[in-house]
């Protein structure tokens, strides 16, 4: 079964931080390239018909890049919402317990991905211990691959926020964690 890309769960002209514009690049034509190109990669391998997950966690090179973007995009835009979101009590209390508060929080994680240099993404995690921690990664870098559980992720590469925002990422990050799916983010969690 080849993968197939997922519509986005709002509307383009939604978000208001991130326009229309942006979206139309984004998901229809880099998210699509990455779930096709992972399509091409795999077929024919041992990993076609393996998922997503399955893959990024064995495969190497061009194969692994695709089907990382093709996962961190789908998990990336299911992250945000149009609308503020409350913090559910069990995951409130478990940002309390690992950063002070959930605005410490939302501060070191846009922090650290203002800092995380060129194109990556930076990740909110569960650890194997249940701790919670701020990572980043670079290109299509997944945590799945370091045993970690991803509870949210953030595009840096440009083409997430240059349309909208050019050279102003801090700006980007600022008005992304206003727009967390903090119900997305407390279903990982789980
Ligand atoms: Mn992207």
């Amino acid at each position: 079964m080849a993968f197939t890309l997922p519509d986005l769960p709002y509307a383009k002209n939604a978000l208001g931080f991130i326009s229309e514009n942006t979206l139309n690049f984004h998901h229809d034509k880099h998210f699509k390239a990455y779930v096709d190109t992972a399509n091409k990669f795999a077929a024919g391998t041992e990993f076609e018909g393996k998922s997503l997950e399955e893959i990024i966690k064995k495969a190497k090179g061009p194969l692994f890049n695709n089907a990382a973007q093709a996962w961190n995009h789908g998990f990336y835009f299911d992250g945000i919402s149009p609308k503020a979101v409350a913090v559910p009590a069990k995951l409130k209390a478990a940002l309390e317990k690992a950063f002070g508060s959930v605005e410490k929080f939302t501060d070191e994680f846009a922090k650290s991905a203002a800092g995380n240099f060129g194109s990556g993404w930076t990740w909110l995690v569960e650890d194997k211990d249940g701790s919670l921690k701020i990572v980043n990664t670079s290109n299509a870098g997944n945590p799945l691959t370091d045993g970690l559980k991803p509870l949210l992720t953030v595009d840096v590469w440009e083409h997430a926020y240059y349309l909208d925002y050019q050279n102003r990422r801090p700006d980007y990050l600022k008005d992304f964690v206003a727009h967390i799916n903090w119900d997305f983010v407390a279903r990982n969690l789980g």
